[in-house]
């Protein structure tokens, strides 16, 4: 099982959503606003790193070292990826201004969902599917409020529907790593598959770097087609990694490997 959490923090109390709905709303009016913003927990996914760097136009090395913290939490042999708080007073985000949110059209993930936290299982016969949960911290007021939405509005609203490709193939190689499949091997997450791992998964701009100058693609077909759009695209380029990821460290998925 993975859930990809949203980590404002763990001690919110959570409670399932099926098929229900919700009422809430955020807005700059609400006593609370930005109060989430600070001391956050919040884990990032591969796909939050292509839409920060792309917004603050860094390469995702200098976006890794700038905005990034990491921990090895519940993967044991691959570290998590967590958005550093600044030193300032109450610890806010980097990012966040008297006015909000200076990324708001690429905020991460979990801001984005937040108080929604989809959780992405994972069934034996290898299927994905979606469970809904609302978060409740006494802090936030955003649930006094009217407006009522099920998990799919909140989501459109939310615009997230770009994350759910992305997040659900990280999901799948999120529980692997959960699962921990390594342990028996002596791998641990300064080991090299490790390494390269993280590489494909959170610094695409490095990962591009590999598949054209090593013998990368001399080892994986990758049709010319998709080739063409790797060049470009951050999110074409993060697909082909997790694919990677999952060929080269579980033997699935859909990349071929060279006879
Ligand atoms: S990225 Fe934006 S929305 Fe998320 S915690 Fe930072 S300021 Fe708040
Ligand atoms: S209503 Fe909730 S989500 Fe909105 S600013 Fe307040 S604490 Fe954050």
């Amino acid at each position: 099982m993975t859930t990809p959490k949203n980590t404002m923090d763990r001690t919110a109390n959570r409670e399932l959503l099926g098929n229900g709905t919700f009422k809430f709303a955020c807005h700059d009016g609400v006593s609370c606003f930005t109060r989430c913003c600070h001391n956050a927990d919040m884990y990032l996914y591969p796909y939050d790193i292509v839409r920060m760097k792309q917004n603050l136009n860094m390469t995702s090395e200098e976006f890794l070292v700038a905005h990034t913290t990491t921990a090895i939490r519940d993967m044991p042999t691959f570290p998590n990826v967590m958005l550093k708080m600044s030193d300032r007073q109450g610890n806010p985000c980097t990012f966040l201004t008297e006015k909000g949110c200076t990324i708001y059209s690429d905020r991460p993930y979990s801001c984005r969902a937040y108080p929604l936290e989809p959780a992405i299982y994972g069934d034996a016969d290898g299927s994905m599917r979606m469970q809904y949960y609302v978060m409740h911290h006494d802090y936030c007021k955003g649930h006094g409020e009217d407006q009522v939405w099920t998990a799919k509005a909140w989501m459109a609203d939310q615009e997230m529907e770009a994350y759910n490709e992305p997040n659900s193939c990280w999901a799948r190689i999120a529980a692997r790593f959960q699962a921990n499949s390594f342990s028996s091997q002596n791998i641990d997450f300064n080991s090299p598959p490790m390494k390269m791992a993280f590489m494909a998964s959170y610094n695409m701009d490095t990962f591009r770097r590999f598949v054209f100058e090593s013998s990368f693609l001399s080892r994986y077909v990758v049709p010319q087609q998709q080739l063409d759009a790797v060049k470009q695209d951050d999110l074409e380029l993060l697909m082909l990694g997790l694919s990677w990821i999952e060929r080269f460290l579980f033997s699935e998925g859909p990349l071929e490997e060279r006879a």
